[in-house]
């Protein structure tokens, strides 16, 4: 159930050189050809230590506190927090020691928004309310799918972790407001029947920009899912295509062929490195459009191969 969209399965383009890390005293990072935000679903997938990567404040009121290869990202309010996603074991402790390193306390925790039905982002989600009582929410399509993963027999290497019963549904048009943040709801099917997606505004040191977080952003099941994630990413050139910030449910999300790497520690190497008066470097509408062209031009071909009978996942 891991994400492995066609279309972003590209040979990667970073120079790696720089980006070794230490692992349990051990040099560890990129493959040669491979980009960082790629290692982490690619030669670094199966290292647990590598992939967990440390919390990154992205805006005011947004953070990074997921593994390397699945984002989870938190959203501080004036009222509790938000959690978006929530990973999957063995990472889940992880996240909520990121939650803590990022100066935030985990039982502080109202709303778990799930973007898919797939366990690597809802497979933390019952850990998580247990400890801080948060409603979890997700689309009917996709809560189906959650109570399919638990009937369904575990795989090796593929814990279940504590389960999460069916709480909020949320539906197109909805509104999740906690404190003076407002996230509203929009249903972007293709890469699961559901897949909710949520548009808020983050602030840079007080300005604000319009965020956007696509929840199922691969194409898969064939000709109709494929065909469903086509009429998605149009919509979303339509309806959303000027917003400032994408924000990633994967960090090997990518924009190839037009650029080189991944699309969230690729621009949090750049933000980490911001001087005063410099743009922020998530805020970034040519790469949301970059991203969106790519990933359609992957999904007509994706359509076309799964005609011709070429399998597709
Ligand atoms: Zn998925």
């Amino acid at each position: 159930m891991t994400l492995r969209p066609a279309l972003i399965v590209v040979g990667g383009v970073l120079a790696a050189a720089s980006l070794q890390v230490n692992v349990g005293g051990q040099m560890a990072g990129p493959a040669p050809g491979e980009g960082l935000s790629e290692s982490y679903r690619g030669s670094q997938s199966g290292n647990v230590e590598y992939q967990k990567v440390p919390p990154i404040k992205v805006f005011d009121n947004l953070y990074y506190v997921g593994p390397g290869a699945v984002s989870v990202w938190l959203v501080p309010t004036s009222d509790g927090l938000i959690l978006i996603d929530t990973a999957q074991e063995p990472y889940v402790d992880h996240v909520i020691d990121s939650i803590r390193k990022a100066g935030f306390d985990p039982a502080d925790i109202k709303y778990i928004l799930i973007t898919q039905g797939h366990l690597d982002h809802f497979g933390g989600a019952g850990k998580i309310q247990a400890l801080s009582g948060a409603r979890v929410a997700t689309l009917e399509e996709d809560w189906t799918l959650i109570e399919e993963a638990y009937q369904a027999p575990a795989r090796p290497g593929r814990p279940l972790g504590v389960p999460v019963k069916r709480d909020l549904v949320l539906h197109e048009g909805d509104t999740v407001t906690l404190g003076t943040t407002a996230l509203t709801v929009y249903k972007l099917p293709g890469h699961t029947p559901g897949s909710p997606s949520f548009e808020f505004t983050v602030y840079d040191d007080g300005t604000p920009y319009s965020a956007f977080v696509f929840g199922g952003p691969g194409q898969r099941n064939g000709v109709e899912g494929g065909t469903q994630f086509l009429e998605s990413l149009r919509r979303l050139k339509t309806e959303f295509g000027d917003i400032d910030v994408p924000v990633h449910v994967h960090s090997y999300l990518r924009t190839y062929p037009y650029d080189s790497g991944g699309t969230v520690f690729e621009p949090a190497a750049k933000l980490a490195e911001r001087k005063a008066g410099d743009p922020h470097p998530f805020v970034d509408n040519a790469q949301w459009r970059r991203w969106l062209d790519t990933a359609e031009a992957g999904t007509i071909k994706y359509i076309e191969d799964a005609k011709a009978g070429v399998p597709v996942r």
